[in-house]
């Protein structure tokens, strides 16, 4: 069988990637849709065959909790959003998938746990290269050791972000290059060293464009210290296209570029090329596929609840050592 998806937010990412990788699906198919915009309704409603009944604004979503025909709610919304629909979802008792970042402070992320936790539902987080063959295949060379011990990381993702009155340029809403790209990052550091983080050694924000990046970070470098002395070196931006990740071990280095791109993720080690290829949106395809699956088999999400908090407490720390140039523990 398959489990019914209603996407909150049909913006970009809905309207490019999800739906359309809905459409290539097993174990779940695209089954509702909430919207804010009554002319977005009407346009999805024929373009993918919606009935009325699955249909939903910001107002009625809460009478989700009676509609069979969802089983998941996708919260596809800017990240100051993410933490409310989350709740409401859960509390309507539907499974959650949220959009990276997973919402704005520490605090947010445990209160979207607790909810769904609470209404024994699962919770994952978008993070859609853990589902993708050259990520697994990087992090099985480091996890096997099969290069020996990571000594080093650096991790850069970031691109031009030509728009200048986006919610990613508004702090309220979620804005800045650390929370949107730097999680990206972040997890190429926490997945290319194959450890968690202690410790914020020093982090730097900077701007090119002061006039619109006033309150939020346009480009953000920091470096991470974890435990054995291992260090990664992250950057994130939204001036300038940077994808890469490196990872040195004790017997060569894996370098990934593109490592996060929807399509095209490659990269090389001295045990050879990593380069399964696919094409958009197969990626995404195959997240909402195996979190589907993990969900009709009642196992554990690849990715919970508990991976976007750890990222969120770095993004919070790593703003804290710009702010005070201090080092900052975690
Ligand atoms: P977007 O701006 O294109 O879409 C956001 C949607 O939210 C719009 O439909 C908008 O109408 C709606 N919305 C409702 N209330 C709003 C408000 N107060 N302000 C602004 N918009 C409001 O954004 P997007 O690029 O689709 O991003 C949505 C989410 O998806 C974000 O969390 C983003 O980080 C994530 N995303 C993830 C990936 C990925 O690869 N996993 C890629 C792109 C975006």
């Amino acid at each position: 069988d398959r489990l019914g998806v209603a996407l909150v937010g049909l913006g970009y990412y809905s309207t490019d990637l999800l739906a359309p990788a809905l459409q290539q699906t097993k174990n779940c198919y695209l089954a509702g849709i909430v919207t804010g915009t009554p002319s977005k309704a009407e346009e999805w409603k024929k373009k993918y065959n919606i009935p009325d009944k699955n249909i939903y604004n910001y107002q009625t979503f809460d009478q989700i909790a009676n509609n069979p025909d969802i089983d998941v709610v996708y919260v596809v919304l800017p990240p100051s959003m993410h933490c409310e629909y989350t709740v409401r979802a859960a509390n309507a008792g539907k499974h959650v998938w949220c959009e990276k970042p997973m919402a704005m402070t520490e605090q947010e992320c445990r209160e979207m746990i607790a909810a769904c936790s609470k209404n024994k539902k699962k919770l994952a987080i978008g993070y859609r290269l853990q589902h993708e063959p050259n990520t697994q295949e990087y992090m099985r060379i480091v996890n096997q050791k099969l290069l020996g011990k990571v000594e080093q990381a650096s991790c850069g993702a970031g691109y031009r972000e030509s728009r200048t009155n986006h919610w990613k340029q508004t702090k309220e809403l979620g804005g800045g290059a650390l929370y949107d790209m730097g999680v990206y990052s972040i997890q190429g550091a926490r997945l290319g060293t194959g450890l968690e983080p202690i410790a914020i050694a020093s982090a730097k924000i900077s701007t090119t464009r002061p006039e619109i990046y006033t309150d939020i970070d346009e480009t953000t470098v920091a470096k991470l210290e974890f435990p054995g002395g291992v260090v990664a070196d992250i950057k994130t931006s939204f001036g300038e296209n940077i994808n890469y990740l490196n990872i040195a071990c004790e017997k060569g280095e894996i370098k990934m570029e593109p490592f996060q791109s929807y399509a095209g993720v490659k990269g090389s080690s001295p045990l050879g090329e990593i380069n399964h290829p696919y094409q958009v949106p197969w990626q995404q395809a195959k997240q909402v596929d195996d979190d589907a699956m993990a969900i009709m088999q009642n196992k554990p999400m690849l990715v919970p609840g508990e991976e976007g908090l750890r990222d969120i407490q770095i993004v919070e720390a790593i703003y804290k050592a710009a702010e005070s140039g201090q080092r900052v523990k975690l």
